[in-house]
């Protein structure tokens, strides 16, 4: 059930309602949108008597919600949620959801410092405000390189220090979920845990953002449900992520699935970003299927990109060239432009157009891959 609070509603009688939903042994969640404050209530084994509610200070309506998943639904919360990264005194705000897409990327594991120095100037430069890299690694066979783990995050608070890039990274078990959120701007979930039901409830009790990739045969709603996990913990910050599913298509690792973003859209308000990665698998198909995924309406891209990928320890085939990314970058930014979107590259871009159109050049912006 959602109880939906008058616009002109006291904080007074928000806390009443939420007071009222706890004494009776269920969870109130009380989400402030624009207009007015609705509160979800979970934990209720059957229907509640709406007018148990209704005749409270400042309830307008109590209605039951029609989806297994609750709190991710568009019928609690309409607003689209945005998600603010709080990265420390003095650092640039980042913020997930919003009018400027989000841009993940980096290697896909931590190799060495210099390995993930090198990878977050260069990331950076092109216009990525968040940096991706994984210490400790879900790998299909137990003898692939696991990780570097605690060392490797510790590289990773450098790199935040010194770029100023939020890090984004896996945590793969509760037992290093902790230790993980001390170092991470956002944690990661990845595919293979995408319903590893104690994770998500743990992550869901921390204070930090998760980012929740789709498991490759999860449907909509199993991935909603996913995400259910982690809000119905009092964690609301929660960034989904289509990264392709298994299907009999062998000309790519997997198939991205960019129908689900509307989807998606349609029936939750929390931001949905595209990997297209792991999504594809191979290095040629992840530039256009990037432009794709941000003219359907993701809201962020996560990219694999390694200073070296010959030599990378996981997914070289998968991560571009530190060129590549740029290139990926300008595109996409083009691209965010023409359905009203920006990138941190679109200021940069807008800057150095204004230049070459007093120039005698003009840089050719056709999309060659
Ligand atoms: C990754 O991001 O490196 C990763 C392991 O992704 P996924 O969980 O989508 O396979
Ligand atoms: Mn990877």
């Amino acid at each position: 059930m959602l109880i939906v609070m008058k616009p002109q509603a006291t904080e007074g009688d928000v806390r009443a309602v939420c007071a009222k939903i706890e004494s009776m042994g269920f969870r109130a969640h009380p989400m402030p949108g624009a207009q007015r404050t609705a509160i979800g209530i979970t934990g209720n084994p059957g229907p509640l008597e709406p007018a148990e509610f209704e005749t409270m200070a400042g309830v307008a309506e109590a209605i039951p919600v029609s989806k297994p998943y609750k709190l991710v639904s568009r019928e609690v919360k309409s607003e689209d949620s945005i998600i603010a990264l709080k990265t420390g005194p003095g650092k640039a705000d980042v913020s997930i959801g919003g009018r400027e897409l989000a841009i993940i990327a980096g290697p896909c594991a931590i190799e060495s410092r210099e390995q993930a120095f090198a990878a977050a100037a260069r990331v950076r430069q092109a216009g990525a405000r968040l940096f991706r890299c994984g210490a400790f690694k879900p790998r299909t066979s137990p003898y692939s390189f696991q990780g570097l783990g605690e060392e490797g995050l510790k590289i990773l608070a450098e790199v935040r220090r010194e770029f100023g890039l939020a890090i984004v990274t896996e945590t793969v078990d509760p037992e290093n979920c902790d230790l993980v959120a001390e170092y991470a701007d956002v944690l990661q979930i990845g595919a293979r845990n995408m319903q590893n039901f104690s994770l998500l409830k743990h992550a869901g009790r921390l204070k930090k953002p998760v980012l929740l990739k789709r498991g490759m045969s999860a449907t909509l709603e199993e991935f909603l449900m996913a995400a259910e996990y982690i809000l119905s913990e009092g964690n609301y910050d929660v960034i989904l992520c289509e990264r392709g599913v298994r299907t009999f298509a062998d000309h790519t690792r997997n198939t991205l699935d960019l129908s689900v973003i509307p989807a998606v859209k349609r029936l939750s308000h929390l931001p949905i970003i595209v990997d297209p990665s792991h999504g594809t698998g191979k290095r040629d198909k992840v530039t256009p299927l990037a432009r794709a995924a941000v003219a359907v309406g993701a809201d962020g891209l996560i990219v694999e990109v390694h200073p070296n990928p010959e030599r990378a320890l996981s997914d070289g085939y998968q991560s571009l060239y530190p060129e590549q990314f740029e290139e990926l970058m300008e595109q996409v930014t083009a691209i965010a432009g023409v359905i009203g979107r920006t990138t941190a590259r679109s200021a940069l871009a807008t800057a150095g157009s204004q230049l070459q159109e007093s120039g005698p050049h003009c840089k050719d912006r056709r999309f060659s891959s």
